[in-house]
């Protein structure tokens, strides 16, 4: 399904405007400008999809996809969903964006019994942010499992690629939810995708 056509589902932008439950969902989570708008849009070979720099400050949505051509009711699923969830982290967003975002988010991960994992993206120029352990706290305590994808592995050196990635390891090592091996990608160089793509793959339906 990777080779086929995605199409946007809807975005969602609070929990009454939710899909019903269907295939299994994935989802993507990171800082604005991690590059989540490039990593989806590489994985699915497709460069419009995901819309790439978000304005901060934008309408928070859980955006929907899935792979074209499956009718959507019970008998004619999708084998998967990929949900791109809203951006986090601006520096300016004030208290009542960053609260609404957690609801948002809290509530899907909480409530959302086909989600099937959480790609949490951190940039490898930077690391695990406090913001983003704020977000795998919200994580561990639905009970979500997520795995760590580092994204831009371009844009620092390849040494220090095998050792940010020891590093993020072990930082969290000691986190109540399951959390499998790291991956490593960059969109630019097509790095690490076909990883992903396994990893994804791994929870599809049919
Ligand atoms: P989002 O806000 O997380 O959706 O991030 P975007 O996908 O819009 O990317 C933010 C910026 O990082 C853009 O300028 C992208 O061109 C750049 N970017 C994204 N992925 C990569 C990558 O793998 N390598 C490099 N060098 N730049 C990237």
């Amino acid at each position: 399904f990777f080779a086929k056509p995605w199409i946007f589902v809807r975005g969602v932008p609070s929990m009454e405007f939710l899909p019903p439950e269907g295939p299994p969902e994935i989802a993507f989570a990171g800082r604005s400008n991690v590059g989540k708008s490039s990593l989806i849009n590489a994985l699915l070979g497709q460069k419009g999809l995901a819309r790439t720099s978000n304005t901060p400050g934008r309408t928070q949505e859980l955006n929907f996809f899935v792979p074209d051509g499956f009718a959507g009711s019970a008998a004619d699923l999708p084998p998967i969903a990929l949900v791109d969830m809203p951006g986090y982290g601006y520096a300016q967003a004030p208290k009542e964006q960053v609260d609404a975002w957690t609801r948002l988010v809290f509530d899907y991960l909480r409530g959302r019994a086909r989600l099937k994992r959480v790609f949490v993206l951190v940039d490898s120029r930077h690391g695990l942010k406090p913001n983003d352990l704020d977000v795998l706290g919200l994580l561990d305590k639905a009970a979500v499992s997520y795995q760590i994808v580092l994204t831009k592995t371009d844009k620092i050196k390849p040494p220090a690629i095998p050792k940010l990635m020891e590093a993020t390891a072990k930082a969290i090592a000691k986190r109540p939810a399951a959390h499998p091996e790291i991956l490593s990608t960059s969109s630019e160089k097509g790095r690490g995708l076909d990883e992903l793509r396994a990893a994804i793959a791994g929870f599809a339906e049919r």
